[in-house]
């Protein structure tokens, strides 16, 4: 069955409002094992509405529209669709009532406008709304059928839940499982390669690889449990160590697991990423037990202060330089008697080295240092300032991850 929804409103196509309705229903169909195959949002266009209900007739076999049900000249949702099948609105009886009902539940009588809520096309159904005046509508044409239900997310939640979701049969695949699995400092092109012959043999399951600014995502879906659970079995052994977390939970999570099931604790200095790695971490509820705090040493005087670094060694090698960056990791797990000290410096736009020396926009050093062991990583990251500085915490929680896994 292919399933679309129509969003109406010519604020969902502006930073006023977003389109929450449509993102919520795909949530219901997948528990009906329905998928969701097209969403579009439309202005308040009485043409473009049309044309839109037209082709979406033609290519679908249920269309969800919501919006456009109100009293006011912007809402004609049940106009255009009567006019696209040639029939005319009928008012009914039922509906009439209860909008008389309800406004004398108020101590008002309705405001002429508010009549047209009660009209319907002809050889369809209304859905009753009982938090507003706007009823819905559920029109069969054959084997598909239409959905009309008010843009208020509350109205439209209450009324597919009670109205629409009895009436739709549940694919007979069942309820989708979801496997997410998230990837450490590999990028998506490369994954796509190497999952390349899983995909493959498990070619029934349904793929995305969703490349965020900081980690990429493996997410499979399928009705049958038992085909995620051997899908996953491949990819782990394929991943190895880029693979951070299965389930929910993101880089930082990783971290906190392995910082706890070492039973050590972690202390940060962070110049360029400004805090971004204390505030991945302190997120999330509980970190608390092995991350014992962190400095943003965004000046040479906080580095000397907060990190303990000696002067004549920035003095000497500048700020965004190995040398310092493993000083300031060294000092902020000294400071704060942590297993581990992570430290970030670099150049996320434009800025003058303390020690005057001169760095390409995006030149990064990670360093994380342990009693025994430490790691000094440079980087060029792409992007603009907030790209680099997101990017630069991302990439430092995953090179402490893969120390720590390391570790064993
Ligand atoms: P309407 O049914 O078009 O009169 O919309 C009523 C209210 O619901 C307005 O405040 C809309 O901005 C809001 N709304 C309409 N469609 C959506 C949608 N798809 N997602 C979230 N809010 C919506
Ligand atoms: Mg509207």
């Amino acid at each position: 069955m292919r399933i679309e929804c129509i969003a109406i409103g010519s604020e969902l196509l502006t930073t006023r409002r977003l389109d929450t309705n449509s993102v919520w229903i795909a949530e219901r169909l997948a528990d009906l094992g329905l998928g969701l195959h097209r969403k579009t949002a439309v202005g308040d266009h009485r043409g473009d509405l049309a044309e839109l209900c037209e082709e979406a007739f033609r290519r679908s076999d249920l269309i969800i529209c919501t919006g456009g049900l109100g009293p006011t000249f912007d809402d004609f949702t049940k106009e255009v669709w009567a006019d696209t099948f040639g029939v005319e609105l009928k008012e009914d009886a039922k509906c009439r009532a209860d909008l008389v009902d309800w406004y004398a539940q108020r101590k008002r009588v309705p405001p002429p406008a508010n009549f047209k809520q009660v009209l319907f096309p002809e050889g369809s159904l209304p859905l009753l709304n009982p938090l507003g005046t706007a009823p819905g509508v559920w029109w069969e044409h054959g084997a598909k059928a239409i959905v009309l239900l008010p843009g208020v997310p509350r109205e439209m939640k209450r009324m597919w839940v009670e109205q629409v979701e009895p009436r739709l049969k549940p694919s007979s695949g069942g309820a989708m499982h979801t496997l997410r699995m998230v990837i450490g400092g590999v990028p998506e092109s490369t994954l796509d390669q190497r999952t390349e012959s899983i995909r493959a043999t498990h070619a029934h399951l349904d793929w995305t690889i969703l490349a965020g600014l900081t980690q990429v995502e493996l997410i499979l879906r399928s009705p049958d449990p038992l085909a995620l659970a051997a899908a996953r079995a491949e990819l782990e052994t394929e991943l190895g160590d880029d693979l951070a977390c299965v389930g929910i939970g993101d880089l930082e999570n990783a971290v906190l697991d392995a910082l706890r099931f070492r039973k050590e604790s972690l202390a940060t200095a962070e110049s360029m990423s400004g805090g971004l790695v204390a505030s991945r971490l302190t997120a999330i509820p509980g970190a608390s037990d092995v991350f014992k705090g962190g400095a943003v040493v965004y000046s040479a005087g906080a580095k000397l202060a907060l990190a303990g670094l000696d002067a004549d060694l920035l003095q000497e090698h500048g700020t965004i330089s190995e040398a310092t960056t493993l000083a300031l990791a060294r000092g902020i797990r000294e400071k704060l008697g942590a297993t581990w000290g992570l430290a970030i410096t670099g150049n996320a736009g434009p800025s003058l080295d303390e020690g005057g020396k001169d760095h390409a926009l995006g030149d990064c050093i990670l360093a994380v240092a342990g009693a025994e062991r430490h790691e000094v990583r440079s980087f060029s990251i792409p992007g603009d300032r907030v790209d680099i500085q997101l990017r630069s915490a991302a990439w430092a929680l995953d090179l402490l991850r893969r120390m720590l896994i390391a570790a064993g």
